[in-house]
Parts: structure tokens; C-alpha cells; sequence
């Protein structure tokens, strides 16, 4: 069995039995374990440079944008961390223009603008949260010549999803894809084609399978992607751990 690939992570925020459980598994699975905002940052190397097969994120969530007087701080900081730790993908970043964070939509504005002009600069990968903010992401990452970038948690229609695959961006499946009430994630996985899908799990913050362990999850969603895709569960996890590699590089830099 090929390995599988966790693309949205908050290793960090794991309580430490899950992190204990994990580790006898690292041989089978790799994490890309996000950060929300700078407090995040540290600890979230710290944890990541214990294990090969966890990749830290750095960035500043928008739903942590608040603080407008330490941004340029929290990006001059951003900057040195990418270059001395050797970060290959700046995440969570994005835009989330729901009801409940448009009062900060200038400040998202800002943040992800800057976020993503430091990833050009220093040309890393994105791992990206964006809700009710397709078109405003989408020219932002297009403007910006993006390659490399994952919609973590898409939320969209699939043809929502078309421009986003049609740039190579990869599109995160988690664990809604287990809700077989919902038909909107089933027709997005049907018709966006297997090498745009990537797998996550937002562990440990969506409640979606969260009795199952984190394998188990990576293992269901991609148990179901293949029922509905009908083809075999190798092929899935291969492909989208391949996906996941392709997105970090790391079939240009070999770290192994
Ligand atoms: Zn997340």
C-alpha cells in the first residue's frame, strides 16, 4: 500500500496521545501540519523537526488577521523563518468573506495579498482557506502567476472547482466526503478529475469521522473517493499522494 499524504493538519493543536500514536506511523503517512497565526509558528517547527515526514506551514489565518499594528512585524518575521528553516509552503492563508468575518475583509485583503507576494519572492506553495471568496482568490493567485497552490477544504461546486483545476491548483478532500447525506462533495469529487484531488483531514478541528484515528480518516475519504471516482484505492492514494509531493516539491528537492 502506497502512503498517504494529510495535506491539512494542525499537528500542533493534537493532543499529545494522538501525536504518541502517530509517531509508530510515520513510515506510512505524511502531514502538512498548517499554522493559523505567528504564535503558531515556533511551536510548529519545533514539533515538525522531530519527524521526517512532517512539513510545517507557516502563515496568518484570516480568521487572525485582527491585529493590524504587528503585521508588517508578523511578515518581516515570516520572511526570516522561510529562508532559515527552509519553509516550502506558507498555509493557512486566504480569504473568508462569510457573514461573520467581513468586518475584517480589508485586513484579510492585506494580509493574503502580502502572504502571497512573499510566496512569489521566495517561490513556495499555498495552502489555502477560502470561503465565499472564489473570484477574489482566484485573480489573486492567477494575478500572481501561483503554481503551486492546495484549496484546502474546498467548499465549492464543482464548477466552482473548474477554473481552480484548470490553473493545477489541487483541491482538499477531507472528511465531508464521509457525510453521505451531502451530495455537493460527492458531485465535486465526481467530476474534478483524480490528480486535482488531494487528501486532508483538518484534524483535529473538523468533527466529521473524528472517532476514527487520523489514518483511518485519510483511509475512509480515500475509500469513498475511489467508490465514487470507480477506480481502485490504490490509485487513489498513490495519485494523490503524488498530488501532495507535487504541491511541496518535493519531487524537485529530494529530503528523504
Ligand atoms: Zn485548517
Amino acid at each position: 500500500m502506497p502512503k498517504l499524504f494529510d495535506t491539512h493538519c494542525h499537528f500542533i493543536d493534537f493532543d499529545i496521545d494522538t501525536i504518541t500514536s502517530l509517531t509508530s506511523l510515520l513510515s506510512n503517512i505524511e502531514l502538512l501540519s498548517v499554522s493559523k497565526s505567528p504564535s503558531d509558528w515556533s511551536p510548529n517547527i519545533d514539533l515538525c523537526s522531530h519527524y521526517q515526514n512532517i512539513y510545517p506551514a507557516l502563515g496568518v489565518h484570516p480568521w487572525y488577521v485582527h491585529d493590524l499594528n504587528s503585521f508588517e512585524n508578523d511578515l518581516m518575521r515570516l520572511d526570516e523563518l522561510v529562508n532559515s528553516e527552509h519553509i516550502r509552503i506558507l498555509g493557512e492563508i486566504g480569504l473568508d468573506f462569510a457573514a461573520e468575518y467581513l468586518l475584517t475583509r480589508s485586513i484579510q485583503e492585506r494580509y493574503f495579498a502580502a502572504q502571497v507576494e512573499l510566496s512569489v519572492r521566495k517561490g513556495l506553495s499555498l495552502s489555502i482557506h477560502c470561503r465565499k471568496a472564489f473570484d477574489a482568490v482566484l485573480s489573486e493567485l492567477k494575478g500572481n502567476n501561483i503554481e503551486r497552490a492546495v484549496m484546502h477544504g474546498f467548499s465549492g461546486s464543482h464548477e466552482q472547482a473548474k477554473p481552480f483545476v484548470d490553473m493545477g491548483y489541487k483541491l482538499g478532500i477531507g472528511s465531508q466526503i464521509l457525510n453521505l447525506q451531502s451530495t455537493k462533495y460527492e458531485k465535486l469529487v465526481k467530476y474534478a478529475p483524480l490528480d486535482s484531488l488531494v487528501l486532508e483531514t483538518d484534524a483535529p478541528y473538523v468533527k466529521v469521522g473524528a472517532d476514527m484515528s487520523l489514518v483511518q480518516r485519510l483511509q475512509a475519504i480515500s475509500e469513498r473517493i475511489a467508490a465514487i471516482k470507480m477506480v481502485s484505492l490504490e490509485e487513489v492514494v498513490s495519485t494523490t499522494y503524488n498530488s501532495a509531493r507535487l504541491i511541496l516539491g518535493l519531487n524537485y528537492h529530494d529530503v528523504e
